[in-house]
């Protein structure tokens, strides 16, 4: 077992979080036909971290900007289709699974709220880290200066080449400032947007860490949808106890 913690986040007692590496195993039932591998590794997982595994709250992540918020009505059986979970309630682990998407961990420290954020190109392009604090702000009366983020392993914009269109519509969203030319190809720096999106919506930049690590420049520690033919999934995970 190797559960990668947040730094930033170690400071609060209050918390259980973390990152996962292969050693967990592949933790998404869409990328792997036996179902009771991966069920196994999840009831793994939950032994390893002590939460019971029938609370926890996963997504049918598909790359769109939906928070929903998790009360007690939701179950480990039937995840929400969505990209965003947010929570006031306490022994409700919440998880976003990535390979090469940036897992982000949010906490209001003051308000005890917690959501946990899925954004690959897309989420990043549109602002999902805006709908997140909208949502900190407007249903928990959240002051954004009580809110610390954590952004998990991800891939470095030397992995990521995208194509001439990707390079234009970030143009159109005044975005191209993190996409870099070299030899005629162009490379996109998700983190950089991310940085700036949430600069831009008030977190303190002490309050933020991104992850050193690229999962797709580390293949032996992280899943990578890019670099490998079958992918997992790693994850993030946070739950208020
Ligand atoms: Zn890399």
């Amino acid at each position: 077992m190797q559960i990668i913690q947040s730094n930033l986040l170690k400071q609060f007692s209050k918390l259980l979080q973390g990152f996962t590496t292969k050693n967990n195993g592949n933790i998404a039932f869409h990328v792997n036909n036996d179902k009771y591998k991966v069920i196994l590794n999840h009831k793994t997982l939950a032994k390893e971290l002590k939460y019971d595994v029938d609370t926890l709250i996963h997504m049918k992540q598909v790359h769109l900007t939906k928070i929903k918020i998790i009360d007690k009505n939701d179950t480990f059986l039937t995840p929400p289709t969505c990209d965003a979970l947010i929570t006031d309630k306490k022994n409700i682990p919440l998880m976003v699974m990535v390979a090469d998407c940036s897992p982000l961990l949010f906490y209001d420290a003051k308000k005890e709220v917690i959501a946990v954020v899925h954004a690959g190109r897309a989420g990043a392009f549109f602002n999902i880290i805006k709908v997140t604090l909208n949502s900190f702000r407007e249903d928990f009366d959240s002051n954004i200066k009580d809110i610390y983020v954590s952004i998990g392993p991800n891939i470095c914009e030397c992995c990521y080449e995208v194509g001439s269109e990707i390079y234009e519509q970030s143009k159109k969203l005044y975005l191209d400032y993190a996409i870099s030319t070299k030899n005629n190809s162009y490379f996109l720096n998700i983190s950089k947007i991310l940085h700036k999106q949430l600069l831009e919506e008030g977190i303190l930049e002490d309050n933020i860490e991104f992850s050193e690590e690229c999962n797709a420049c580390n293949t032996d520690k992280y899943f990578s949808y890019r670099m490998e033919k079958e992918a997992g999934r790693f994850c993030g995970l946070l739950m208020l106890t």
